[in-house]
Formats: C-alpha cells, structure tokens, sequence
C-alpha cells in the first residue's frame, strides 16, 4: 500500500538547470534553455499522465517536447507544413546517449554501480518515468502508466548476485521488468557530481549562489563533484533556514533533524542530497556554517558538533529519499530537452511513491 505522498511543486532545479545549460552550451547543446528554465513548467496533473489521483499534490513531470519545448534550429528533422518540427520516437540506445551527455558514467564513483541494468537497447521508448528506488511499487507504478523505460537514482543490484529467480525482492523486480516490456536504468552518482544534479538541485532549492563541489570530480569539470557548497544572499537563522528547506521537501514521516542555535545567523551552507556524513572533512574545511545532508548517524554528527568551539557546522538533517527526490523533476525535464535536441521525442513522469522506508516517527512533544 502506498503512503500518502504530499509533494511540493517546487521549482527547485531552475538555477542548476540554467548552470547545466551553460556546461552544455560547449558541446553545442542547450538542454535547459528550451523550455525557459522554468521546472515548474513541466508539473502536470497526475491524471493527464493516467495515474491515480489521489487529490494530494501531484509530482507527475511531464516535459511532452512535441507541446512544451522548441527543439530548436539544430533539431534532426525538418518542420512539417504547420511548422511543426516532426520528432522521433527513440530506442533505449538513443535514450542512454541522451543520459550519458547529462550525467557521464565516467562521474560515478568507483564503487559505484550505474547504467543500464535491465532493457533491449532496440526497444522503442516512448514513456519514460523517474523515481529514486526501484521498489515493486514504483515497478508497477511505471508499468501501470505505460513506461518502457524506468529511471532511478538507487540501483537495484549493487552486489554480485548468482541468480535473479522471482523468489527475492530484486528478483522479483527484474521479472517484473522484463514481463512487462519496460527497461531499468541507474543513475546514481554520476547524477549526484553532474551539473544540475542532485547536489546542484539542493543546492538551487536552498538558494545557494557561488556553488562548488564540496568534492571535486576526479573525472569531470571543477563546477562537478559530490556535494556542494556555496552561500545563501545574506546572513539567516538556521531555524529560519531548516524551515525553508522543510518546506521544500517531499512531506515524510521523519520530518527534518536540526543540531544547532535555531536563532545562530548562517551564511555558507554545504549541501549533499543522500547519505552525507561521510563529508565531514571537507564540510570543515569549506568553513561552512552549516550541512545540509541525509542519514546522519550519531557518531559522524556528535565528533562533528564537538569538533569546533562555536558548534559549527551546525547540522540540518534531512529523509534520504527527500532529499534525492528533488532532483527527479528536474532530470526529467533536462532529459526530455536533451531528447528534443536530438531529434527525439519521449513522455516523461515523475514516480508518485513515496520510497521513504519509515512511517511514523515519536518525539517528546506529541
Ligand atoms: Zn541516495
């Protein structure tokens, strides 16, 4: 059963997605640029899509090129007599050279596992759907909507596996998959370094300027690398600043964790969407006041509030799922530009679920 998902229309991804532009504009592609920048532009109900509308917010992206997007000048095809540009419909192989000019797999870390993971690559694609866990409920979300091709930030197999019989979780997944004709592909920390990534998304959402990696690419241009750093216009409470990003965030039942002053002033900020505490070294060394990641555990958190006289960084802990899920809307509108400066055209959808694994939290005031 699905929990309630309560999401925001954000249009958080706007600024990255300006930034991802410019990283492009060398290669001659202007992925963001033709459809204005605007996120919110790609939001559609959830009932134009053919999902289940429940009545809560949709988060249902939608970056249909034929409607929404110019593909440009450059596009494969000629216009037809109404001055329509004609767009193709792409296979998977045209659709992993689109994602590849977006987030290289060359920017995943090592131990990482990213690509294709599931998927013929003739097969034709015309709906392709985003989420962060490849869960069974978002299979069959994907599937039930139609998706030849489903897009999540997680992998599903990250060990070795010497069988995948439908009689495991991930096995049963894969069955799910194949059985129902729709492909898998990982993008995960190659998402998380890119421009306009996941930590780039953060970072727009809690209006950073004058962003850099927190840890540069070893791969990659100096704007990527995992996580990000930069400054908010001016000086803000961190109460102030934890309740802007709450606000932000996909509604979940963790809520957000705050260590700190809630009425100390902050300016530099670290961001890092996903598991964060593993970045302390270089959140000291960036002198930011405060981090803004997921999953922090005791130790990593309690060395690091002990480790600086003035407490700093002070710590705004978030839902993993939350934090990643802010990028979806965005990766699917940057993939659909990408697609429509090919030549291409392909539907594209935001899961609905809500993969946070927990459902109720307890807490000294309720
Ligand atoms: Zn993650």
């Amino acid at each position: 059963m699905s929990k309630e998902p309560d999401f925001p229309e954000s249009d958080a991804g706007t600024e990255a997605a300006a930034q991802a532009a410019d990283s492009h504009a060398a290669s001659g592609n202007t992925p963001f640029a033709v459809v204005g920048g605007d996120a919110a532009a790609v939001f559609a109900e959830a009932d134009e899509l053919g999902l289940e509308d429940d009545g809560t917010d949709s988060v249902a992206a939608q970056a249909d090129v034929d409607e929404d997007a110019d593909p440009g000048a450059d596009a494969a095809e000629p216009a037809d007599g109404d001055g329509h540009l004609h767009l193709d419909t792409p296979v998977l192989s045209d659709v992993l050279v689109a994602v590849e000019e977006l987030w290289p797999e060359s920017l995943a870390e090592e131990w990482d596992r990213v690509g294709l993971v599931v998927g013929h690559p003739d097969a034709e694609v015309d709906r392709i759907m985003f989420a962060v866990d490849p869960t069974i409920e978002v299979i069959d979300e994907a599937l039930d909507w139609g998706a030849q091709l489903l897009i999540t930030h997680h992998p599903l197999l990250m060990k070795g596996v010497n069988s995948v019989a439908a009689t495991t979780g991930k096995g049963r997944a894969i069955h799910r998959l194949i059985e129902g004709g729709c492909a898998l592909l990982t993008v995960h920390t190659n998402g998380d370094s890119a421009v306009g990534g996941v930590s780039d998304v953060l970072a727009d959402a809690v209006g950073l300027t004058d962003v850099l990696p927190l840890m540069p690419a070893a791969h990659g241009l100096v704007e990527e690398g995992i996580g990000r750093v930069g400054m908010l216009p001016g000086a803000e409470k961190l109460g102030d600043l934890a309740a802007r990003i709450f606000l932000q965030l996909p509604a979940v039942a963790g809520g957000v964790r705050v260590a700190g002053d809630k009425d100390a002033l902050v300016r530099k900020v670290a961001v890092c969407g996903g598991s964060g505490d593993s970045l302390f070294e270089a959140v000291r060394s960036s002198d930011a006041d405060v981090f803004v990641t997921a999953d922090l555990r005791h130790h990593p958190a309690s060395e690091a509030r002990e480790a600086r006289a003035d407490g700093r960084p002070y710590l705004i802990d978030l839902s993993h799922f939350a934090s990643e899920w802010l990028w979806l809307p965005a990766a699917a509108q940057a993939l659909g530009n990408v697609l429509a400066d090919q030549g291409f055209e392909a539907e594209l959808a935001v899961s609905q679920a809500n993969t946070d694994p927990w459902d109720f939290i307890l807490t000294p005031g309720n």
